[in-house]
């Protein structure tokens, strides 16, 4: 079978994985022009379901060497702004996972996939020949045919808006400026133990939320012939909308991060001091996204997977899902099942837990992923 995948994030290689080592052909299209072309090296949080995908359609070695990378586990801790009363949270089974450094976990995946990965190919449209083919238009003036299109291309997915363009979206009014401080000896002094050793929810009575997490690599990933990459302690603010401005996503890095550390000048100094030593090469503004399940489903050889199928408020559960759901879709299409049948029950098991997965996120959502 001819698998075209769209989107080279955390679900597309996994997914390639998966198909390759049963014998499908599977080409990955990748929008960015390469795995690191945008600053992507965030800590990122993927549960149980989510490891317990990887594990099984990574390479074991791949597998082996994203657990060696992975961050030093710790536990959650939730503050108030003066950070004086710090409540350790007790984790519901289920969300363990793994933490890793996503730019990590990718090159990882994608190190034996350049072959079949083409970067800087953008999706642009496709069309269903009658023969019950695929053709997929890419931003670089190509083309490609297969049996089956699988979009694993995030949350603002463009193959989601030609497959189901009613699919409802609701962006929430606060915003989110994540970011990322070198864990320098000063940072270090800045940062809340709570942080340092694993994940510090800090939440304000006003809408106001600062998430705080060191990544603390296990190991260097230039034991394993990747680039090194130093330890530093991810953040993620929500910023109500009555602080953000109209011209929120038209700031620039260092906008954002005076935006940052204003907005929480009145709480303990240290965590503007920890903002305001961010990288500015790290620094992002994020809107905050829910979706509905669609009342139905078109019977095409066209399928979503991820963020693109059922984007959700950030509350570290996405990312596993979204694997989840690339190990789920692979298990049904080397089932031996017919493509249409195996498609069709991937995507009512993938609806059932995505739609649940957004529920909760939606239930949860407190400024902090
Ligand atoms: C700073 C930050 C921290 C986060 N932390 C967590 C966390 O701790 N836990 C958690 O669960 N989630 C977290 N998330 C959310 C998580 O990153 C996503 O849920 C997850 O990456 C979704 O995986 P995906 O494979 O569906 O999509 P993505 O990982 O978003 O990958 C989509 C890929 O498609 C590519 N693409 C987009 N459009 C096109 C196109 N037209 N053509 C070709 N390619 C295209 C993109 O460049 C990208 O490579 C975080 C997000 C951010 C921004």
């Amino acid at each position: 079978m001819r698998v075209l995948i769209i989107g080279a994030g955390l679900a597309g290689p996994c997914l390639a994985h998966g198909l390759r080592r049963h014998g499908h052909d599977v080409q990955l299209f990748e929008r960015d022009p390469a795995v690191d072309a945008r600053a992507q090296g965030y800590r990122i949080h993927i549960n149980d379901d989510g490891d317990a995908a990887l594990r099984t359609w990574l390479p074991a070695e791949a597998y082996e060497q994203a657990v060696a990378t992975s961050c030093i586990p710790g536990g959650v801790s939730m503050a108030g702004p003066d950070l004086r009363d710090v409540t350790g949270i007790e984790l519901p089974p289920g969300v363990a996972g793994i933490t890793v450094d996503r730019l990590t976990l990718r090159r990882i995946m994608l190190r034996d996939l350049m072959d079949s990965t083409r970067f800087g190919a953008g999706f642009s449209r496709y069309e269903l020949p009658a023969d019950g083919t695929v053709r997929v238009f890419l931003t670089d003036g190509s083309t490609a045919e297969g049996d089956l299109l699988i979009a694993t291309d995030g949350a603002n997915s463009g193959v989601r808006r030609q497959l189901l363009p009613d699919f409802h979206v609701t962006v929430q009014g606060s915003r989110l400026i994540y970011g990322r401080t070198p864990l320098t000896a000063r940072a270090r002094e800045s940062t809340p133990r709570p942080a340092l050793e694993g994940f510090l929810g800090v939440n304000g009575p006003d809408g106001r939320g600062l998430a705080l997490a060191a990544q603390r690599f296990r190991r260097s990933p230039a034991d394993f012939g990747l680039p090194a990459a130093d330890d530093y302690v991810m953040w993620g603010l929500t910023v109500p909308s009555r602080v953000c401005g109209p011209r929120f996503f038209e700031l620039g890095a260092a906008d954002l991060l005076e935006l940052a550390a204003t907005t929480v000048a009145d709480w303990d100094p240290s965590l503007s001091t920890l903002i305001r030593l961010g990288d500015a090469g790290y620094v992002v503004p994020a809107s905050i996204q829910t979706s509905e399940r669609p009342d139905s489903w078109p019977q095409v050889p066209v399928t979503l997977v991820g963020d693109a199928a059922h984007p959700m408020p950030p509350v570290g559960t996405s990312a596993g899902v979204a694997i989840h759901d690339a190990g789920l879709l692979a298990s049904h299409l080397v089932s031996g099942a017919p493509l249409s049948d195996a498609v069709r029950s991937y995507e009512t098991a993938m609806l059932d837990h995505g739609f649940a997965a957004v529920a909760a996120a939606t239930r949860n959502h407190a400024g902090d992923f």
